[in-house]
C-alpha cells in the first residue's frame, strides 16, 4: 500500500525509517484510534475520544472550508472521505503516536494518505483550530488532487489554516520573510521550492516561501490565479505536468520575473500589516 505522510510547518520532519514505518505498520491496527464520538459532517467523518457536538462551531468551520477551498482553487468537490481522529489530550495523542510511529518527531497534528485512505490525527488543545484548518485542507486538496508538489501542498494548506476573516493574510509569515529582506539573507525562488521532495528538507523559510508564492498567485490579479488553477487542474490530470515555475516564465502578463514581482508584493504586504 503506498502511503504519504504530508509533514506541516509544526514538525521537525518525516524522514524514510518513519516513511517505511507507516508503509509496513500503519493500517493494520486500530489500537488506540479515538472511537468515543463519530460526527458525519460532508465529506469529514470526526472520530473523538471525548463528546463533540455535531454542532460545535469548529466542526461547522471545517466543513465550510471544504467549499472555500474548492472555490478558490477551481476544484471540483469530493466525496471521499477525509477522516479526523481528535484525541482529547496532547497526552492521548501523544501515546497513540508513540506506538504507531516509534520514531516520530513531536509535531500536534499529521495527515496521512494511503491509496484507500485520507486521514488526520490531532489533539485537542490551544491551537487545535488552526492545525485542523491547515491538516483538513490538505485532506480536501488530496481527495481530488493525489500526487501535488510539496511545495504547493504546504502553500495551500498555510494559506487555509488561518480564520476565514483572515483571508489567507499569514502575518507570522509576513514578519519572518521581511525579517529575512532586512538581512539579505532571502530571494524567492519557485524553481528552488520545486526541487524540495521530502518534508524533513523543509524549512521554516520554505514554509513561508510557499505560503508567499501562494497568496501572490492567488490574490494578486486573475489572471495569476487562473494560472495556479489551471496547473492544478493539469496535476490531476497528469502528475508529471510542466511545472509552475515554467509555466510562469512563459505564459505572457503573469509578471515578467516573478521572484522579483512577488518580492515587491511581500513589500507591500509586510507595510499593511506593520511587519516593517
Ligand atoms: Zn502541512
Amino acid at each position: 500500500m503506498a502511503c504519504l505522510i504530508v509533514g506541516c510547518a509544526h514538525l521537525s520532519g518525516v524522514d524514510d525509517a518513519i516513511r517505511q514505518h507507516a508503509l509496513h505498520g500503519f493500517g493494520t491496527t486500530a489500537a488506540g484510534l479515538p472511537k468515543r464520538t463519530e460526527i458525519v459532517a460532508s465529506q469529514l467523518v470526526i472520530h473523538a475520544d471525548f463528546p463533540l457536538p455535531g454542532q460545535h462551531r469548529l466542526v461547522r468551520e471545517l466543513e465550510a472550508l471544504r467549499v472555500d477551498v474548492s472555490q478558490t482553487l477551481g476544484l471540483p468537490i469530493s466525496d471521499e472521505p477525509v477522516n479526523l481522529y481528535l484525541f482529547e489530550t496532547p497526552a492521548r495523542y501523544e501515546e497513540f503516536v508513540v506506538r504507531q510511529f516509534p520514531s516520530f518527531p513531536a509535531r500536534r497534528a499529521f495527515f496521512v494518505e494511503t491509496d484507500t485512505t485520507l486521514s488526520v490525527y490531532a489533539a485537542w488543545q490551544d491551537r487545535v483550530a488552526e492545525d485542523l484548518r491547515h491538516e483538513t485542507t490538505h485532506g480536501y486538496l488530496h481527495a481530488v488532487v493525489p500526487v501535488i508538489p510539496l511545495w504547493l501542498d504546504e502553500g495551500i494548506a498555510e494559506f487555509f489554516e488561518l480564520p476565514k476573516l483572515e483571508a489567507g493574510l499569514h502575518r507570522a509569515h509576513i514578519a519572518h520573510l521581511a525579517g529575512r529582506r532586512l538581512e539579505g539573507t532571502w530571494w524567492p525562488d519557485l524553481a528552488r521550492l520545486e526541487a524540495l521532495e521530502s518534508a524533513a528538507d523543509l524549512s521554516q523559510d520554505h514554509y513561508a516561501e510557499a505560503w508567499c508564492w501562494t497568496h501572490w498567485l492567488l490574490c494578486t490579479t486573475p489572471e495569476r490565479r487562473a494560472a495556479l488553477q489551471d496547473y492544478l487542474t493539469d496535476l490531476r490530470r497528469d502528475s508529471a505536468t510542466a511545472p509552475l515555475s515554467q509555466r510562469l516564465r512563459h505564459a505572457p502578463g503573469l509578471g515578467g520575473d516573478a521572484a522579483a514581482e512577488v518580492v515587491k508584493h511581500l513589500e507591500e504586504l509586510a507595510v499593511r500589516t506593520g511587519a516593517h
